[in-house]
């Protein structure tokens, strides 16, 4: 027994564990001793030395002694006993609102108490609420702690004290080599402080600190033992997307080679050049696709860095060397748009389309179901119905994910498992290339380890001559001033964006208060022409309002959030944001990339209705001091966090245990290396490790 390894162990062998216990225990995922081990404290307390009164600070925990002076009931908003507790250097309060008379007597004067509690900031001064409080007798003063208090996640009926035990009882059996060290030591790495700690020494000291570890350190999860498994945990969460990798490139690709004369055939055509950074992009992916084994590219680009091109480059490569090409887009809008525009590239040169959406039905959707199966289309464009369906593709080469982030993480694996790639049974049938796009940028740090799988390319220029969106924010107030400046505009033969927004998730309430506000505007501004669009209109009428606006046949466009993504319409040069301080960042920064997409200098209205918070003032603040969507993200990472920037906190995407994306940023380079030497050159503890951080999501491990 002594000799089983602890993850084989069951939390049922410890002591005092019966059935019970250990059913409650499972529940919270907890079953071997090695689970307890790793279950570990969210915070300690101090109560191995006495704090002198006059020292303690608010927001801590702290052991104080002293004698009481005074002891009163108070009768205020709620009553309460208030006692004064002096020492040599202060006096303190020590607020009760439950006590019982035989408490009150005992709490006066001259009574010798230990006191341990939160001190807070109160009406007298620093105060302790309802502190845990003992007698002092002075002959003989009771001991104080020899270690740090662990406090552990709370878990329903289950005390602390308990899950004390257990854990001691876990680490007692906590041999050197009764868990596995899955990082060998001497492998290279700049990660000396992370791997100072042995795994056993880093439990030990995490569930056990000694007496002067420093709490701070512990507090920010900086300490060197904390930071031993936060490397580990992401080195895990690296690899399983390197498997992932890994296993999509052992699958075979069709070899779709360079094609000179339909690049420039296609190139010709088009009202402009290429930028550098687009041509940069386009022959890195040209370059992939040219060979056997499976592209897995992100290309990222601020909004309007012109994207959609090179996707349809690839498209043009792909299509030349006779197959089909997959563009998968997140929106009914954003699918028409590239329909039209891919028709109007792709015609020269002879390619059929097919297009395919929710709104595609009956006779038509078998009509295209058809020509994608026989491969008479060979390029295919629609929205996630292209994966969900029993669609059928003759011979897909690429497939093309447009604005990535609305998809997270999960959802990109399950779609390349549900899609066209052959994932599954055979491993050896064909795979096509796989291209995905981001609509903002993603934090460097954040694309290292979320996108770990796949290579990254940035598209990091504008198309000349595109005038920065000159952005003001405006409180409500002045609505009139903002309502002038729409009729200017217009009137000079402009067109402009009113975006209502509403924090609830309830797309009836957000079309009806953008249906109020399209009917004020109207009666405001009679002279223009004013559409409304919203995520309650059936498809077939989101699309001809979005027509009859890309006509120009409408001047100001009233929208709910629906045109956050992609939709491109030069002319429009005015955009108004409604309660813009309810939007993240990301979001406020995709919604004024609708203007600035032609050579007319743009404006950005960003309207609130004051007050403002703090977070959404200095969200408000970034939008207007800059344009550069990479710098946005990383602040949108500061003041949100890796999990709401990723748009995966929902689906619990990229669950981390120890490590914080955005605290442990510094050694996300030094772990991509770890995780490639481990994958290398020690491949066996690879499962091992995956299965031990990331446990039972499998669709890391196994996807
Ligand atoms: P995004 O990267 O946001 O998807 P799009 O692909 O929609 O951007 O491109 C934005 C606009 O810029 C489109 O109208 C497109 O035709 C235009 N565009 C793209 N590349 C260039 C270029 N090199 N020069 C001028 N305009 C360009
Ligand atoms: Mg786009």
């Amino acid at each position: 027994m002594s000799d089983t390894p602890l993850d084989r162990r069951s939390v049922g062998t410890l002591h005092g564990v019966g059935p019970q216990l250990a059913t409650k225990l499972k529940k919270l995922g907890l079953h071997s001793v090695q689970d307890l081990l790793f279950h570990l404290p969210l915070r300690y307390i101090d109560r191995t030395q006495i704090t002198p009164i006059g020292g303690i600070q608010p927001m801590t925990e702290v052991v104080i002694e002293g004698e009481v002076r005074a002891s009163d009931v108070v009768f205020g908003r709620r009553r309460s006993l208030v006692c004064r507790l002096q020492d040599h250097s202060g006096v303190v309060t020590l607020r009760f609102f439950h006590f019982n008379r035989a408490q009150q007597e005992r709490l006066k004067p001259g009574a010798r108490l230990r006191c341990f509690g939160e001190v807070r900031r109160g009406k007298s001064g620093v105060e302790l609420y309802h502190p845990e409080y003992q007698y002092l007798d002075q002959t003989n003063p009771p001991q104080l702690e020899d270690k740090l208090t662990p406090i552990y996640p709370a878990t329903e009926g289950i005390t602390q004290s308990r899950i004390r035990d257990l854990c001691g009882q876990a680490l007692s059996l906590l041999q050197n080599h009764s868990i596995r060290e899955l990082l060998p030591q001497g492998i290279s790495t700049d990660l000396h402080q992370q791997l100072a700690y042995s795994l056993p020494d880093a439990l030990r000291l995490l569930h056990n600190p000694p007496p002067g570890t420093a709490l701070n350190l512990l507090a920010e999860g900086e300490h060197p033992a904390q930071q031993r498994l936060a490397a580990e945990e992401l080195i895990a969460h690296n690899l399983s997307l390197l498997k992932l990798r890994q296993k999509v490139q052992q699958q075979q690709a069709p070899v779709l080679s360079e094609d000179k004369t339909a690049a420039a055939t296609f190139l010709d055509k088009l009202p402009f050049d290429l930028t550098a950074a687009q041509q940069r992009v386009a022959s890195e992916i040209s370059a992939d696709i040219g060979t056997a084994i499976p592209m897995l590219r992100l290309v990222q680009g601020d909004v309007g860095s012109g994207k959609t091109v090179v996707a349809a480059l690839a498209a043009v490569q792909a299509i030349a060397n006779g197959h089909q090409v997959a563009l998968m887009a997140p929106t009914e809008i954003l699918a028409d748009q590239h329909r039209i525009n891919f028709e109007q590239w792709l015609r020269p040169l002879g390619v059929r389309l097919a297009y395919l959406t929710g709104k595609v039905k009956g006779k038509a959707r078998e009509v295209q179901l058809q020509a994608i199966a026989d491969g008479a289309a060979k390029m295919v464009i629609g929205t996630h119905a292209l994966f969900q369906e029993t669609v059928e593709f003759n011979d897909l080469g690429l497939s093309i994910i447009d604005e990535q982030h609305r998809f997270g993480v999960h959802q990109r694996l399950a779609l390349r498992k549900k899609g066209f790639s052959a994932e599954g049974p055979s491993l050896s049938g064909p795979a096509p290339h796989q291209l995905i796009m981001t609509a903002t940028p993603i934090p460097r740090t954040l694309a290292m380890s979320a996108y770990a799988d796949l290579d990254c390319s940035v598209i990091d220029e504008l198309p000349p001559g595109r005038t920065p969106v000159e952005t003001v924010v405006l409180s409500n107030l002045r609505r009139n001033d903002v309502i002038a400046r729409v009729r200017a505009s217009c009137s000079a033969g402009r067109q402009a964006y009113w975006v209502c927004t509403l924090i609830e998730e309830s797309d009836v309430l957000e079309a009806q208060a953008a249906e109020v506000t399209a009917g004020e505007l109207q009666l405001m501004l009679p002279e223009l022409s004013i559409g409304l669009i919203h995520g309650r209109l059936k498809p077939r009428e989101k699309l001809e309002i979005m027509i009859a606006f890309k006509a120009g046949e409408i001047d100001l466009l009233v929208a709910t959030t629906v045109i956050e993504v992609g939709v491109d319409v030069p002319n429009a040069s005015l955009m108004i944001i409604e309660d813009s301080a309810r939007l993240g960042l990301s979001q406020l920064h995709q919604l004024r990339g609708r203007v600035g997409r032609g050579s007319l200098s743009s404006h950005c209205v960003l309207l609130y209705s004051p007050p403002i918070s703090g977070n959404g003032s200095a969200r408000l603040k970034i939008m207007r001091e800059t344009n550069d969507g990479f710098k946005i993200a990383e602040k949108d990472l500061e003041l949100r966090g890796p999990g709401e920037v990723l748009g995966t906190r929902q689906t619990g995407d990229m669950q981390l245990h120890i490590a914080d994306l955005q605290r442990d940023a510094h050694m996300l380079p030094q772990i991509k290396n770890l995780a490639q030497e481990l994958l290398l050159n020690h491949p066996q503890n690879v499962d091992a490790l995956i299965s031990r951080w990331l446990g039972h999501s499998e669709q890391y491990a196994q996807a």
